[in-house]
């Protein structure tokens, strides 16, 4: 099974075509975006990993305390986080005293190493399944892929896994500021929290939510998880969502992309009920999902995505 795992995610990230990166070879050019008062983004390319981009292609968020800088997913690679820092350096003179993982998807932490080469005492907080796959053959994986794919441009060099887990219910306070987790149980992964930055009426979603992109969905995701996850936030009624990949904005975002996974999911079920196998419902579910053509990743994605979500189904009748 890791085996299959394993050539999934090279084929996935070795042959595919890939779009013009904004960024030149050696620079980082993307903006600090304020979001409110305290809470700054920058916003990576949608592209995969490659030797421009250097595996910086997420949405960092930057929280500002009175006792120093919170950061949640510093990027896919070393050099990503190194870059971040700088740029954090530009907002503020206060350190970064602690950093969250959204999940184990190695361009969403994988900056924790140039991080950590500037504030070796930065507290690193993830799910307890995220700080496991992070320490072992998991996370390993992942750094020699996004070496290999930036063809040696990441600068990464060791591990840094999360210090500390979290998960759904705790509250870290970082002076005056809160950071509430929540984890609902398997959705975009098994190991995904969502940061609530109390106060700021702002909640990072992790990649259970993307605005107008999409991206993988492994063997330990739940579509029909991921559907209830958004339901939750959009209960809790935030008035910034800040999604993993794309730009922060309102309950819009997440009206969208779940309207996505219930589209797949209903279409999927209704083929399968039909007695269609996977390999021959593509070309209607295709159809059936006209509206979302155009988000970046979708004719890479749309074909796993079907796959699993026909083994959801199919284990969900048993
Ligand atoms: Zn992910």
């Amino acid at each position: 099974m890791k085996m299959i795992h394993t050539l999934y995610i090279v084929t996935i990230f070795t042959f595919l075509t890939v779009a013009p990166s904004a960024v030149s070879a050696a620079g980082f050019d993307w903006p600090l975006e304020r979001i409110t008062d305290r809470i700054y983004a920058i916003y990576g390319p949608f592209d995969l990993p490659d030797p421009e981009n250097r595996g910086f292609r997420n949405t960092v968020v930057i929280v500002l305390t009175t006792a120093g800088v919170v950061l949640f997913d510093p990027g896919g690679s070393a050099w990503a986080g190194e870059r971040i820092v700088e740029k954090i350096k530009s907002l503020t003179d206060e350190p970064v005293v602690a950093v969250f993982n959204s999940h184990a998807h190695g361009d969403h932490w994988l900056g924790n190493e140039g991080v950590r080469n500037s504030y070796p005492s930065a507290v690193i907080y993830g799910h307890p399944n995220m700080k496991a796959k992070a320490e072992g053959a998991y996370g390993k994986r992942w750094r020699e892929l996004i070496n290999r794919v930036t063809e040696g441009k990441a600068g990464g060099k060791k591990i840094v896994a999360p210090d500390k887990t979290v998960n759904n219910g705790d509250v870290i306070t970082v002076a005056e500021t809160k950071f509430r987790i929540y984890h609902t149980g398997p959705a975009h992964t098994d190991n995904d929290i969502a940061i609530e930055v109390v106060g700021e009426d702002a909640l990072f979603t992790g990649d259970i939510v993307r605005n107008r992109f999409l991206g993988m969905m492994e063997e330990d995701a739940s579509f029909k998880g991921n559907i209830s996850a958004i339901d939750f936030m959009l209960e809790k009624e935030f008035g910034h969502y800040i999604p993993a990949h794309g730009l922060a904005g309102g309950a819009d975002i997440l009206i969208e992309y779940r309207a996505y996974l219930v589209t797949l999911r209903d279409t999927v079920k209704e083929l399968y009920d039909d007695g269609v196998a996977d390999f021959e419902m593509k070309p209607a579910v295709v159809k059936a999902l006209g509206d979302y053509q155009e988000w970046p990743g979708f004719d890479i994605r749309v074909g796993p995505h079907i796959s699993r979500v026909y083994l959801e189904i199919e284990a969900e009748e048993f």
